[in-house]
């Protein structure tokens, strides 16, 4: 109950960023918007801060960087007002509750003022100081630079391999191709990032949606460091929901897979029937065959059970769909007054 009254207190840095006309202005200078949607990190936004601001610092043009809390309980929070406090530079987006990774990018990237806009993860395993690389690509014309990892350091074996398999499987269900290494940490064009803005759908597989709109791309690969602090946010549900996500909505293919199942099975139990009819027909008898029918109908029911799951998932997320709410709820939004709010974002303050 303590982290709550924290969060509702009244940030210090409000006096710094009161009057909105100024901060509008300055928003038609910013070149480089940097979004970073953090849960519970308590322990690196200081870090984090200091890093970032060193990269800002060395870029030429003015930049920004724009922190989304996704509904942490520790003291992020407050720490991102205390960072904004000292460098108005670092604005804030403060969820009501975890929207999940992907919807914290979402409403970075829904208020970004930049000409190039970086994402990355708030647990430095996307090292801030690629953003130069980055940036030269930019200049060089490509309208999406994204980072591949190389070696995946600090991950178990079987977390490397479901996620090879997983691209491998997103690589052959979708158009997405996407190489396995390549994640969120990425640096996309005004324009990309405008045609990204225009998919509104609940369900976020972002890093699909990049490949789906197309665009310029090039890939720039660097090996990640061990999380800064603390464990994993993903839990593995959070990471098998991200991976259905991933198929089911850039993909009919399970269903359509369903219906070959069905076909086969239907075409199977139409030969059994009539060798059964056959046999009843020639007389014999067949009061054994208790084992045959139990497998049989066991298998059918299997098979049914399956492909109704499939058709539940489309349904969940169609009439997730179809209720078009907001894709996120901002408690609070500083520093990012005068920014337009697009479709399906609700934000309940802007100070
Ligand atoms: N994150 C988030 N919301 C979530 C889960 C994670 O904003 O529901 C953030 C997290 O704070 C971190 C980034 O997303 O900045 C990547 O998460 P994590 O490091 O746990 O994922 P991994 O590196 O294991 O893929
Ligand atoms: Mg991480």
């Amino acid at each position: 109950m303590q982290e709550l009254t924290l969060i509702t207190q009244e940030p210090p840095a409000l006096a710094l960023v009161d009057d909105p006309r100024i901060e509008a202005q300055e928003d038609v200078a910013i070149v480089y918007s940097v979004v970073v949607p953090m849960l519970n990190e308590q322990g690196t936004v200081g870090a984090l801060g200091l890093r970032l601001a060193q990269v800002m610092d060395e870029l030429a043009e003015p930049s920004e960087v724009i922190l989304v809390d996704d509904g942490s309980t520790d003291g992020t929070y407050p720490l991102m007002l205390e960072l904004r406090a000292r460098d108005p530079r670092f604005k804030v987006i403060s969820f009501s509750r975890n929207f999940g990774h992907q919807v914290a990018i979402t409403a970075g990237l829904d208020a970004a003022a930049g000409k190039a806009i970086v994402i990355m993860d708030g647990d430095l395993q996307h090292p801030p100081e690629l953003v130069h690389e980055m940036v030269a690509r930019w200049n060089e014309g490509y309208e999406i630079v994204y980072g591949v990892q190389v070696a995946r350091t600090g991950q178990s074996f079987a977390k490397r391999s479901t996620a090879s398999l997983f691209y491998r499987l997103l690589r052959v269900s979708t158009q997405i191709q996407a190489p396995a290494g390549a994640g969120d940490f990425r640096l996309v064009d005004r324009s990309a990032l405008e045609a990204f803005k225009a998919l509104r759908e609940g369900n976020r597989f972002v890093r699909g949606m990049w490949d789906w709109i197309g665009f310029k791309q090039f890939g720039i690969p660097y090996t990640p460091p061990e999380r800064y602090e603390g464990k994993p946010k993903y839990s593995a549900r959070k990471l098998l929901r991200l991976a259905l996500d991933g198929i089911l909505s850039f993909s009919n293919l399970p269903l359509r897979a369903a219906l070959t199942v069905g076909t086969v099975v239907s075409l199977l139990s139409f030969a059994l029937g009539l060798s059964a009819l056959g046999s009843r027909l020639l007389g014999q008898h067949l009061v054994p065959g208790w084992t045959t029918l139990m497998l049989v109908t066991s298998f059918g029911i299997g098979i049914q059970l399956i492909v109704l799951g499939v058709l539940g998932e489309y349904i969940g997320r169609i009439y997730e769909e179809v209720k078009a709410r907001p894709i996120y709820i901002a408690r609070a939004r500083h520093g990012l007054v005068g920014r337009a709010v697009p479709a399906r974002a609700a934000i309940v303050d802007d100070v």
